[in-house]
Order: C-alpha cells, then sequence, then structure tokens
C-alpha cells in the first residue's frame, strides 16, 4: 500500500461527531496494533508535539463490522515512512502529509479503498471541547489579572495585554470539564520585565481578578468557532480558537476542538498555585468548566 501524500481532511474543528471517508492506508505497529489512516475524518487525535488535547473515544465501522478506536495520534509522512505519533518535523511543516492514524488493535477485514464510518463518542467530546473553550478563556483572563506586574512591553494577547500564558507556558492538558496550565516563571521572564518577586503576595487577588474577568465574559454568551486558514480542511493547516467577545474578536492559534458559545458554560473558575521547581518559580493554573 502506499502511504498518502496530502492530509487528512479533519471536520472535528466544525464539531463534527461522525464522518464517512475511505482507508488510505493500515500500517501494522511493532506492538501489534495498526494504524488505519483515512481520507476524511471527524476523530481528533493527540498531537506529540503538543499534546494539550487528548484523543476523542469511538469506533470506526465497516463492511458491517465496528473496531474500537483505542486511541488516535498524528501521523507524518514524506512519502518513504509513516510516523506514528513520532513525527521528526511539527505539524504543518512543507513536504509532509500529515494524517489522523486511528489504533485499533486487529484491523482484519480493512483494506485499502474500504468505505468507513467514524463514530465519537459525544459525552467525552463534548466535556473536552468544554474544557479547551474554557481553557483559553482561562489564559486571557489570567494575562488581565497579571498585566499590573509587567514593568517593560512585551508580546501582547489578542486583547493587547501582556502576553504572560505565551511567554511562560510549559505545559497545557486539556481534561474533561477543565484544564491543567503550567507556567514556568525564570530569569528570561524577569528579564522581559515581569515582577515575579511580587507574584506571591498578589496571588490571591491574581486569582480573583481572573474569576471576574471569566465571569464577565461568561455572561455575554459570546459565540465561538474556528477559524480555518484559507478555509483549508487539511490536518496540518492553521486553524484559530475565535471569541468574538463584545470588546473585540479574540484569536488564539488551536488544532482542538471547542463550545459554540460562551452560554454552554454556566461557570469557568481558575485556581492558582505557586512553587519553586530547580530555581524558578512555577505557577499552575487549574481550571474547572461546568457545563449545563
Ligand atoms: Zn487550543
Amino acid at each position: 500500500m502506499s502511504l498518502p501524500s496530502i492530509d487528512t481532511a479533519v471536520t472535528y474543528p466544525d464539531g463534527d461527531l461522525t464522518s464517512t471517508g475511505a482507508v488510505l492506508h493500515v500500517e501494522p505497529l511493532a506492538d501489534g496494533r495498526a494504524a488505519v489512516i483515512l481520507d476524511r475524518t471527524a476523530f481528533h487525535p493527540v498531537d506529540p508535539v503538543w499534546p494539550d488535547q487528548p484523543a476523542d473515544a469511538g469506533v470506526l465501522s465497516a463492511g458491517g463490522r465496528t473496531y474500537d478506536i483505542v486511541d488516535a495520534v498524528v501521523g507524518a509522512t514524506d512519502g518513504t515512512v509513516l510516523h506514528v505519533g513520532d513525527a521528526p518535523v511539527r505539524t504543518g511543516t512543507e513536504g509532509w502529509a500529515f494524517v489522523v492514524c486511528h489504533l485499533v488493535d486487529d484491523p482484519a477485514g480493512l483494506a485499502e479503498g474500504d468505505a468507513v464510518t467514524i463514530s465519537v463518542d459525544a459525552a467525552r467530546r463534548h466535556a473536552l471541547s468544554a474544557g479547551h473553550t474554557a481553557c483559553h478563556l482561562a489564559s486571557l483572563a489570567l494575562n488581565e489579572a497579571l498585566s499590573g506586574l509587567w514593568t517593560k512591553e512585551v508580546t501582547v494577547d489578542g486583547r493587547g495585554r501582556p502576553n504572560f500564558d505565551q511567554l511562560a507556558i510549559s505545559s497545557s492538558r486539556i481534561l474533561e470539564g477543565g484544564s491543567i496550565d503550567e507556567y514556568r516563571i525564570g530569569k528570561s521572564l524577569r528579564k522581559k520585565g515581569f515582577a515575579a518577586a511580587d507574584l506571591a503576595a498578589q496571588l490571591d487577588e491574581v486569582e480573583a481578578a481572573a474569576n471576574r474577568a471569566l465571569a464577565g465574559w461568561l455572561a455575554t454568551g459570546a459565540p465561538v468557532s474556528i477559524a480555518r486558514e484559507g478555509g483549508r480542511l487539511g490536518l496540518g493547516d492553521r486553524r484559530y480558537w475565535r471569541a468574538e467577545l463584545p470588546e473585540g474578536v479574540v484569536e488564539i492559534p488551536c488544532g482542538g476542538t471547542h463550545l459554540r458559545s460562551l452560554g454552554e458554560l454556566t461557570e469557568a473558575r481558575v485556581q492558582l498555585e505557586l512553587s519553586e521547581a530547580e530555581g524558578a518559580l512555577a505557577l499552575t493554573m487549574r481550571t474547572t468548566a461546568r457545563i449545563a
């Protein structure tokens, strides 16, 4: 079987939970499982380069049989070899095809050209989408709440606030109904003008300010969507989370899934925790998102 030369067309950014497509390739893996590549899918895979949102759960159906999708990862191929979850290049790199690898335990019966249907677990997707939407909103709230601690001009976010989130983030994990973001405040952030020494004393105030900002935005019920660069459907094409806040439209680069409106969230709150790690400060932001 030949390897795909174009990206998988992905429909999960639009909120799709089912899709139909054709099998392009089935790759046997060393652990006995197999990676099934389709031309089109509604199934969100984890991207190992920035593994914030975990894979969907769900099934693949073909020829009267149903296969559990036990995991899904971003794969990449330059036409010679398929890298399953360990691409040597960033998603979107020119000259590579980026594909959703649907992992199944036993691909017996699946062949190139077969028509398949994908069905995603709706409850898990909805809870992850709520967590991801709240995560992006919380990053804006944190930037807002920390804006007074900057003494120099730095990169700003979509609302014009110093972009602490972008400058300090070390990892982000989307959970069902929430997220955990880890920030590192070290020498380079201090050099950029962040008054790290003042943070501990103001942490409660910062948390309260972030939660006030979140409550205010939730009350607006602002529409949320994913914008695709050039309208392209490819997995490797750039996409942006877009929130139409009353004060203006805010966009954040994003490969995940989201709610359609902030009105779907009944509550979004953050909890901040500061600790010391290897000569730097570590700030943990735990976000909780509730849906009706
Ligand atoms: Zn995102």
